[in-house]
This record gives C-alpha cells, structure tokens and sequence, in this order.
C-alpha cells in the first residue's frame, strides 16, 4: 500500500493531505463499493469540513449519495455504516496535532476496509478510473443528527449500567477538545456517574492539551482527579476511540497495565487475545495466568483487525485484544476500538474496587531501550544477521513476526529497525531492572559485536 497506512491516510493539511487528494480518494472509493449511498463523518478539527465536502463532491459526482453525520467520535460513525449497511468516509487524524487531518474508510460491516480491498480503491486513486455519473445521476446529501445519540444508546444496553450506578462514582473526564467531548460526558451521566471535566468543548484548535493520551498531556485531568476527590480520570484522544485513565490517588495508569487488567477480567481459559509484538510482559503474564493464547502481529490497528478475523473464522473466541495506548478492542461487541466502551468496562472493574487496586498487579515492570544508530545499509544488514543468529542460539522463544522478540518467560526483548530513522531500536522488558537491563545489553552487544566486525 503506497497511500494508505496501518490506520488510513493522515498528513499535514495543505502539504500531504489536500481537498484535491481527498475528492480523489471518494470518487475511488464510490466507484469500488457498490453501495449508493455512503456515510460521511468527522472529528472536530478545524479542516474537518473542508474535506467533507471535498468527500461529499467526490461521492456525488459517482453517483453514490451522501449521509452527513457531522461530528462524531469514529466509533460512532462504524456504528452508524455498521446498522445502516453501508460503508463510510471519516475524516480524522486521531491524536495528530491539529495541522493535521486523514480519511480513514469503514467498510458497510462496520470494520475498517482490509488491506485487499485498501488496495483496490489505491489503484483506482492512482490510474484515475472513476465511474463519473451524468449530470441527471450526480448523488445528494443529506443531514443526519442522530448518529451520537443512537451510539450512546446502544453504549447504555451494552454495559453493566446498574453495577456502575450503584457504586456512585465520580469521575474526571478529559476528551482532549474532540469528538467525545460530544458523547462521552452524558454517557458518563447516564451511567449514574457524576462528571467532572476538562478540555470538554469541542475545539479543532486543541488548546488545552495535545490531542494524544499520553500521561505528559494530561497533568490537567491528574489535577482534576485530586481536586475533585474522583474515583477514576479518563482521556480521550481526538476521535475518541482510546480511553486511558488516572487512578483515584491522580496518578496516570499505563495503558499496558490498563490493557493488561481489562484482558484479566475478561479473558477465560482457552481464549485467545491479540496484541502487537511490542505487548508488554503484563498481558504475557495474563495470558499464562488465564490458560489463555496471546497472538502477536505487526504493529498497528489494521493489522490486529485481520489476526482476529482469522481466529474468528477458526472458531476461536476474543474476547478483549489491544494496544498498550489505550486502544482496547472487545470484538464481541463490535470490531473496533471505542473510547467510551473501553472506558464503561474499567468503570465495570472500578466499580468493585479502587482502580489502583485494579492495576496493581501490573505496576511493578520495567522497561529498558537502547538505540544503536548506523549510517550505511551494510551496518544495518550486519545488525539484523545478527539479531537472526542471537535469535536462533537464544534460550527464549522467538518471535519474527515484526522484528526479532524474544521471550524468556519471565521477560523479552525485541530487536526491530525504525521505520522512519536511521537506527535498530532494542526494548526489553521484565519484573526487575536488573533483568530488563540484562537482556537490552545481551542484544545490543551481539549488535555492536558485528558492527565491529565490519
Ligand atoms: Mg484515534
């Protein structure tokens, strides 16, 4: 795929990403599907419309018509394609600053399009085949205001509404200024909590906070969460998809620890979860504690999606898989990461106990990297030769599915070449320093041991 990444296409509005590139991308995608009509939606940046009208254009000028969603968190807008059947355009660049903006395209089951099928529209994209309509066919658009509501209604059926409200929480919410801020707080409400918030209005601007969910973006919702004496902070990142969290005490909790505790409630023995072959050694340790299989893939959203199509379509249940940033996917419910689901399900578990409690079984794990830099191809090639050979001799099993991971049990380090910069990158992980350490500078010196060589 030349246009299309792990998660859609996203660049800086006006340089990489044009109204003219987006109109192409609707005129292929609508001349791909089959379906007459498509959902449009977007997050609250403030190119947002722009390229919804470029998308609506392109559409129209297919011949496919046209439902405008407005702004919608992304889980509400595969809801929408998911129940009406047909497939979407939704405009978002997630957790990019706001400069940015990307097309991300669901298919009409509610799940992002394949990499097949992504493929297919590029081609269409590049030779500039598109299946013009005439004048008397071009398609129309019309307003749709009910997405939100009818996804926060479905939220409130699937959760445990009355385990929530009983234990009569508060919580601090922080959406980041994006397209939660227009669910999530009511949903919140509606589950009985009382909310409290923080960079709630919606704002393409950001200026409360970077878009990403990550614990130096959000010192705002850790003072919130003291502030108001709450029982759980969330985030949100900009197209409210990620839900990460603050426990009781303000303190941020790893989305690794959080992923790590949702799989522990929800996995049974014999499930199996999938993950990137970055996963921390807490859902590892989950997965051996449950009797469950852990399936690693590349890195990226795409890429679970279609690992768990494929267990699915081997009879195997999964019934929670993820990311450790915040992206936790319960495929039973639908397929796709949803913030304010992801978020009702630790409320679940915070509804029982403290949420430090819930996550303390994951907080002791330590995380060592090293980068080791190179400036001509032979070095790199020597380095992953090398990688190979330490893989073969190492006593762990080996992973290669992105990169060489190696896991020990108790720990595991990944050896794995940047996509976007000149160095081999080593992360190793473990229940001590000492350990994590051991196994960095074990693989970084098989490295620099054949860089030497040269
Ligand atoms: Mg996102």
């Amino acid at each position: 795929m030349k246009l299309f990444g792990s998660s859609g296409t996203r660049g800086v509005v006006g340089e990489s990403l044009t109204p003219e590139f987006v109109l192409r991308v609707a005129k292929a995608a609508g001349t791909v599907w089959t379906a007459d009509r498509v959902a449009i939606a977007r997050d609250t940046r403030t190119t947002g419309e722009m390229f919804v009208n470029a998308a609506t254009s392109g559409l129209a000028s297919v011949g496919v018509d046209v439902d405008d969603l407005g702004v919608v968190p992304t889980p509400a807008a595969v809801r929408y394609c998911e129940d009406q059947s047909i497939p979407g355009v939704v405009i978002t660049a997630s957790h990019n600053p706001p400069e940015f903006n990307g097309v991300k395209l669901v298919g009409e089951d509610g799940v992002e399009l394949s990499v097949d099928e992504l493929e297919r529209i590029e081609d269409h994209i590049l030779t500039e085949e598109f299946d013009v309509a005439a004048w008397d066919e071009v398609g129309t658009c019309r307003s749709i205001d009910t997405a939100n509501d009818d996804y926060r209604e479905e939220l409130l059926a699937t959760v445990d509404r009355e385990a929530i409200a009983e234990a009569n929480l508060t919580i601090a919410l922080d959406p980041g200024h994006g397209a939660g801020s227009l669910v999530t707080p009511d949903f919140l409400r509606e589950l009985g909590c009382e909310v409290r918030t923080v960079n709630a209005q919606p704002d393409g601007h950001f200026p409360g906070r970077e878009s990403e969910p990550v614990p130096e973006n959000l010192r705002d919702l850790e003072r919130l969460v003291r502030a108001t004496d709450a029982d759980l902070g969330i985030a949100h990142d900009g197209d409210a998809d990620r839900a990460v969290f603050v426990d009781e005490h303000g303190d941020s909790i790893s989305g690794e620890a959080s992923l790590a505790a949702l799989a522990a409630a929800f996995l049974e023995p014999g499930d199996a979860t999938v993950s990137a072959v970055n996963v921390s050694q807490r859902l590892v340790d989950v997965c051996e504690e449950v009797g469950a299989d852990l399936e690693l893939t590349p890195i990226g959203a795409t890429n679970l999606i279609t690992r768990i199509r494929d267990l699915w379509r081997a009879g195997t249940n999964v019934p929670v898989a993820g990311e450790g940033n915040g992206g936790v996917f319960f495929p039973n419910y639908r397929l796709v990461r949803d913030g304010a689901y992801i978020a009702a399900k630790f409320l679940e578990l915070v509804a029982e106990r403290p949420a430090s409690e819930v996550v303390a079984p994951y907080q002791d794990y330590f995380n060592v990297r090293i980068n080791i830099e190179y400036t001509e191809e032979a070095e790199l090639t020597a380095m992953l030769n090398a990688a190979d050979e330490y893989a073969t001799e190492a006593d762990a099993t080996p992973n290669t599915t992105d990169g060489y991971r190696l896991d020990y049990g108790d720990a595991w380090v990944l050896v794995r070449p940047s996509g976007t910069e000149p160095k081999v990158r080593i992360y190793a992980e473990g229940r001590s320093e000492e350990r994590a350490t051991e196994l960095a500078e074990g693989a970084a010196d098989a490295l620099r041991s054949a860089l030497d060589d040269l």
